[in-house]
């Protein structure tokens, strides 16, 4: 039977981000996509320009629904908005028998928030120790462990730091470090570098939402994390090669190479 993988996230009306790129991705990798929508934004190539979130109720009967029925190999999250929308989805992944890779978003590229500030604690303390594979950017990472990441060094802290939070896995995602884009992904036990030669392309709007997606669909293809991670890294390289200008800002990476 295909593969059948559950994004948790937001709505990007401009198609680059949220939902719209984790369909985008799945379609690409050959899984069966689903989807449980948690806030929906107005938004394009310039920003987020409005953010509502919907209901805890809606949020806990999409999941039911689709899992109850069609089931899941695994399952992915994004935007959440709300400290009640992440305490619902990590109970909700707690008694789902399917890995889970967090993606903790917390700002836009441009700066818009994603997820309230009240929210961050119940990220820490109920959504990461549910986490198969936690993938924040450095950003993220600073805002959850007050780690500040400027060498390679200091991604090892920042792992170490994530990782007290109770992930099995976390991925650091280090693209915005000068040179190479180098991520970090480890357990506390082994340690994975994995470099990337940066592309000079601005269009690169969905870059986490496809990485962390990309993921699901490997582990539920029933991949080890190390090899789900390394498949998505090319992916999302090769997505981030290709992305393309639309609207007068940051176009979206491209699923179609
Ligand atoms: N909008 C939604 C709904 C998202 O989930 C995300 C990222 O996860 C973004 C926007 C931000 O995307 P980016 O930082 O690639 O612009």
């Amino acid at each position: 039977m295909i593969p059948r993988v559950l994004t948790v996230a937001g709505s990007d009306s401009g198609g680059g981000a949220g939902v719209q790129a984790d369909l985008k991705t799945m379609l690409a990798l050959g899984v069966h996509g689903m989807s449980v929508l948690t806030a929906v934004t107005a938004q394009n190539s310039t920003g987020v320009q409005g953010a509502w979130e919907l209901p805890v109720e809606a949020v806990r009967a999409q999941y039911r629904s689709v899992v109850d029925d069609i089931g899941v190999q695994a399952v992915k999250t994004g935007m959440l908005a709300s400290a009640e929308l992440v305490e619902a989805v990590a109970e909700l992944i707690s008694g789902t028998d399917a890995p889970a890779v967090v993606d903790p978003v917390g700002v836009s590229k441009h700066g818009d928030p994603l997820l309230a500030a009240s929210a961050l604690d119940s990220v820490r303390t109920k959504l990461l120790p549910v986490a198969t594979v936690a993938t924040p950017n450095l950003d993220e990472v600073a805002q959850l462990t007050g780690v500040r990441v400027r060498s390679e060094d200091d991604l090892r802290r920042a792992a170490a730091a994530v990782l007290e939070f109770g992930p099995r896995w976390v991925l650091i995602k280090g693209g915005h470090l000068t040179g190479d884009a180098v991520d970090l992904l480890t357990d506390g036990s082994e340690e994975h570098l994995l470099r990337a030669p940066r592309h000079d392309n601005r269009h690169t709007h969905g870059t986490g939402c496809t990485l962390a997606s990309a993921v699901a669909c490997g582990l539920a293809r029933g991949r080890t994390v190390p090899e789900a991670v390394a498949a998505a890294k090319e992916y999302v390289t090769g997505a981030i090669a290709a992305g393309f200008a639309l609207g007068a800002g940051i176009g979206p990476v491209d699923h179609g190479w």
